[in-house]
């Protein structure tokens, strides 16, 4: 059979639109170009990119024609209308593409079609949040003939049929016999496959659920290549492997990173009929890194461009955040898994390891600059420097109204080395004593900082943060105090965290910095015009994580989403300057007297309405009084016992006169007299103080009764 393919072999591309849910491109519409016309067989083999691949296929001609009949010669038109040819397998459309279309669509065809009802507009639609990235418009079928066009063709079609049957008939019928060959074959492949997916998998029907919808997604994971772009505050995402234990127990990776900025949760949902199918939720962020992804790549987009920042004397920080056993302290610390362990593949480690190639940079050089660390931990609202046997350090605010860690060990360091040396020290000192590093590290924050000074003055500070377990919010409601004014201080710290970033990133002038230690030990870091700030949020991937996961994406997508470019906001006015004069009167209404914390507690909870609830705040309330109470009883309790040494000093001195033989009985019994008024007067406050406190511990365990077991969400 002679076709004319001429006109478009060259320049054409194919759309293969599978519908049977077979093979590699289910329910995918695919852009594809007939690259040669096999005369042999009478088909085309048509190629596409897939994975960076180049795949191929051959197609009947037969097939093509009979969907495509703007690009069929006239006699084989005839052929589809009058009898269509069943479903096929693979149905095949042809369209002419501008040369300048990308061959697959970002984001159209990447989502097949026939799954669009389980993509859930929960969440941050990603084609909402970033309209610049808003992918073309479809592709432009072919317009589809009118009915009474198509009924005048159709006469004459077939009769043009009829005419020429003899010479097309032989054809046809081997077309179609190959066509059922194919289908057998088809057939058999599907059942085979069936057969791999090994059904004593708990979930089986959700592993082949997440596979097949996996298999319809072209993958564009994050290159070296990719550009790193400048933000003020950046939010990724980084997913771990499935690790030792959740293979132990084939817990199922939900988590897809199909492009350098997009996440999708695959969550098994049952419909009241019991049938079990996927609600697939995406979010973007401004970096996404899958489970391939090296600490030095995480490290190259997210860290490393904020060494410059302290460099230009500005803060930086960086903040790991996520559940348990997600990967913060993997992606901060460095590699523990195995015996030995390596810090120097964290990004504290390559951070300062950056630090000391600028440091060698002309510009900065002349600078004379020195670099300092220090190291240390915020557990449950106290301070603990892990370069100083974990002691214990007071937080206060100079006159300055600069925060201070009173006594944090600040240590010179010269090299890589030494800063390695540190963060072993610190690492060691953070978890002695504990059965497991998590058990702690979930309970506490562990901060670490590089300062620059010149001649002993602040020039930049950058300071990267393993937090807390995110899931420990929810540990308000636990029966252990401890365990529960723990929670409670996490909850309010990565509540406080998250405004004090968003706060960073638009003009708003009031920041609840003081609701929470971690956020008032690193408030100088959250002001001025150069402070940048980047989120790590750790994902792991299995099933069983999967509503933490949640809830750590909504969290970091709560962060980011409500940044507004400040120019955008206040055009011509710098950002921040607002919020430098309203700390100057939040300053004031310290001195005054009022309890900041309380009030920036309150703020933060009014922020925070939806995971707040007014239950919950009075438990806070409670908490923060307990907490202010417990540091009082103990200073006056220390201050007491102080002047006790002093009294039995005195009295001391008093008996000793007594021995002499003609002592003034008068001078003796009024100072015992005024020494045990005193006493008195002391113990008595100090004893009110204590009956008043352990009432507070009553109200802070009333109050924690009351919270609605379902509330908070972890964070
Ligand atoms: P977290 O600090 O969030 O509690 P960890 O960093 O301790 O979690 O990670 C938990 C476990 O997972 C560790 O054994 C760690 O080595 C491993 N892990 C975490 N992230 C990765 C990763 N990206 N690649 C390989 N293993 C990882
Ligand atoms: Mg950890």
């Amino acid at each position: 059979m002679a076709v004319n393919f001429g006109k478009i072999v060259v320049g054409i591309y194919v759309e293969i639109k599978r519908s049977d849910g077979v093979g590699l491109l289910t329910g995918r519409i695919h852009q594809a170009m007939v690259t040669s016309l096999n005369e042999d067989n009478e088909s085309v083999t048509v190629e596409w990119i897939e994975n960076g691949d180049t795949k191929g296929k051959e197609i009947d001609l037969e097939c093509i024609f009979s969907l495509n009949p703007d690009v069929a010669p006239e006699e084989e038109i005839s052929l589809s209308p009058v009898t269509p040819p069943p479903p096929t397998p693979s149905s095949v459309k042809v369209t002419k593409i501008p040369k300048n279309r990308r061959t697959i669509a970002p984001g159209r065809s990447e989502i097949p079609s026939r799954d669009n009802r389980v993509i859930s507009t929960r969440g941050r639609p990603a084609q909402q949040q970033q309209p610049e990235s808003a992918p073309p418009p479809p592709v432009q079928q072919p317009s589809q003939p009118t009915q009474s066009q198509t009924q005048s063709q159709l006469t004459q079609q077939q009769q043009n049929a009829a005419r020429r049957k003899s010479n097309c008939v032989k054809e046809v019928e081997k077309l179609q016999e190959k066509r059922e060959r194919r289908r057998i074959q088809q057939q058999e492949l599907r059942e085979k496959r069936a057969q791999e997916i090994d059904t004593t998998v708990p979930n089986y029907e959700i592993l082949q659920m997440i596979r097949d919808f996996r298999a319809s997604l072209d993958y564009r994971p994050l290159t070296t290549t990719d550009l790193i772009e400048e933000h003020r505050i950046c939010v990724c995402v980084r997913k771990r492997p499935l690790n030792k234990k959740e293979l132990t127990v084939r817990d199922l990776d939900v988590i897809t990173i199909p492009s350098k900025d997009v996440v999708m949760v695959h969550e098994p949902k049952q419909k009241v009929d019991l049938t079990r199918f996927l609600e697939n939720q995406t979010f973007r962020f401004d970096y996404a890194f899958d489970d391939s992804t090296t600490n030095e790549m995480v490290y190259r987009f997210t860290a490393r461009p904020l060494v410059e920042t302290i460099f230009d004397r500005g803060m930086a920080t960086c903040f790991a955040y996520g559940q348990t056993g997600s990967g913060k302290t993997h992606t901060m610390g460095g590699d523990f898994s195995g015996k030995n362990q390596d810090c120097s593949k964290g990004i504290y480690a390559l951070a300062a390891r950056d630090v000391f190639l600028m440091l060698k940079k002309p510009n900065y050089k002349k600078l004379d600059l020195q670099v300092y660390a220090t190291f240390f931990e915020i557990y449950s609202g106290k301070v603990f420097d892990l370069l100083n046997r974990k002691a214990k350090l007071r937080v206060l605010e100079d006159g300055k109204q600069q925060v201070q860690v009173v006594g944090l060990q600040e240590r010179e360091v010269k090299c890589t080395e030494d800063v390695l040396k540190l963060i072993e020290m610190g690492n060691s000192c953070r978890t002695s004593g504990q059965t497991s590093a998590n058990a702690h590290s979930s309970r506490s924050h562990a901060v670490f900082q590089i300062i620059l000074r010149r001649k002993g003055k602040m020039h930049g500070k950058f300071s990267l943060i393993d937090l807390a377990g995110n899931e420990r919010g929810a540990d308000t409601s636990s029966a252990d105090r401890q365990t529960r004014l723990e929670g409670a201080e996490i909850n309010k710290s990565l509540l406080a965290l998250k405004e004090c970033i968003r706060a960073l990133g638009r003009n708003k002038p009031h920041t609840p910095f003081r609701a929470s230690k971690l956020t008032q030990v690193l408030r100088d870091s959250f002001i001025g015009e150069n402070s940048r700030t980047c989120m790590i949020a750790t994902i792991s991937p299995g099933m069983a994580s999967c509503e933490n996961t949640l809830n750590t994406l909504r969290y970091a997508n709560r962060v980011k989403e409500l940044t507004v470019d400040p120019n955008a906001v206040t055009e011509g006015v710098r950002p921040n300057v607002n919020a430098l004069n309203q700390l100057d009167i939040m300053d004031e209404e310290w001195e005054l007297g009022n309890s900041p914390q309380r009030d920036d507690l309150k703020l933060l909870c009014e922020q925070n309405e939806e995971e707040v609830s007014p239950q919950l705040f009075t438990f806070h309330e409670a908490v923060s009084h307990l907490v202010e109470m417990e540091e009082q009883v103990l200073e006056d309790h220390r201050a007491v016992f102080q002047e006790s040494i002093r009294w039995l000093e005195d009295e001391k001195v008093l008996l000793e006169m007594t021995e002499e033989v003609d002592y003034d009985v008068d001078s003796y019994s009024s100072q015992l007299e005024q020494i045990l008024d005193q006493k008195i007067d002391i113990l008595i406050e100090l004893r009110d103080k204590v009956r008043s406190f352990r009432s507070t511990l009553q109200e802070e365990e009333q109050a924690s009764k009351q919270i609605n077991p379902k509330r908070p969400r972890a964070l």
